[in-house]
């Protein structure tokens, strides 16, 4: 059996979000080394609100970010996609889309990684679960990704259980929030992203693990594969075993974005 990987990677960093290393050439020449199909560049938009040097580009920087990828998809055309890391701030629908606007991303994923502030993410930031009631996590995060996905500015949820990062699970059961979750993911016509940056970090599985995907497949919701490299050589990071994954949940593994003229791109599965 190949194991070469036939699946794009739409979810990748670059220097300019201030902690990753390599530039997009970099990530686009090594999907070539690797031999998957496309690459997305989605580095992280500016945040609306929450300015830091280390977390994402800054506002100047991203007009050069957009010329450059735009220079790699004129040079390797059907190839590379131009998408952004786009967090999701409640109340900050209008400055967000305003930067969406702005520039002719092929796909935008949505990201939750603040709940009232707090960067849960962070491994700077770990000592706030001990503050907090893990299933209100849970909750709050869940909540947050539906209403980022009824702005209608997302194109694929990124990352949709990123809270267990670093170990922490519910000790509730969260079926009902979780469905009440997909159903509105699904009613909002947004994607679903296997994260494989989850076998890089303490909870040793991808975003999100088996049992959810298995909730996502359950309510019709399409996904694609992203690596969230932060560095060129995790592109395409474990994307066999993803996709095996993906296969044996029953999902349609050939997922690829196909850009709209004058739009975002959608998702297509390609035939065999
Ligand atoms: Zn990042
Ligand atoms: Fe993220
Ligand atoms: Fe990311
Ligand atoms: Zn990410």
């Amino acid at each position: 059996m190949s194991t070469r990987v036939t699946i794009p990677d739409y979810h990748t960093h670059t220097s300019r979000c201030g902690h990753a290393a390599g530039m997009s050439k970099d990530y686009v020449a090594a999907a070539l080394a690797t031999g998957l199909p496309a690459i997305g560049i989605s580095d992280h938009m500016p945040l609306a609100g929450h300015p830091d040097p280390g977390v994402s580009m800054a506002p100047e920087d991203l007009a050069g970010y957009v010329a450059e990828v735009r220079e790699l998809k004129r040079r390797y055309p059907g190839f590379v996609l131009l998408g952004i890391e786009a967090d999701y701030f409640p109340g900050r629908e209008e400055d967000i889309r305003a930067v969406l606007e702005s520039q002719p991303f092929d796909y935008v994923i949505g990201s939750v990684h603040y709940l009232d502030g707090w960067g849960f993410d962070d491994v700077g930031n770990l000592a706030g679960f001990a503050e907090r009631d893990i299933d209100a996590v849970y909750a709050q995060y869940f909540e947050l990704l539906g209403d980022a996905a009824e702005t209608g500015l997302y194109t694929i949820i990124g990352h949709l259980d990123l809270v267990k990062k670093f170990g922490h699970r519910p000790t509730r059961d969260m079926t009902r929030a979780l469905d009440s979750l997909l159903r509105r993911l699904s009613g909002s016509g947004v994607i679903v992203e296997i994260n494989t940056a989850g076998l890089r970090k303490p909870v040793g599985e991808v975003y999100p693990g088996p049992e959810v995907l298995e909730a996502v497949r359950a309510h019709g919701i399409g996904i694609t594969f992203g690596s969230d490299a932060h560095a060129p050589g995790e592109v395409g990071w474990e994307f066999v075993a993803a996709a095996d994954l993906a296969r044996g949940i029953g999902f349609d593994v050939r997922a690829e974005l196909v850009q709209q003229p004058g739009g975002l791109a959608r998702v297509e599965y390609r035939r065999l």
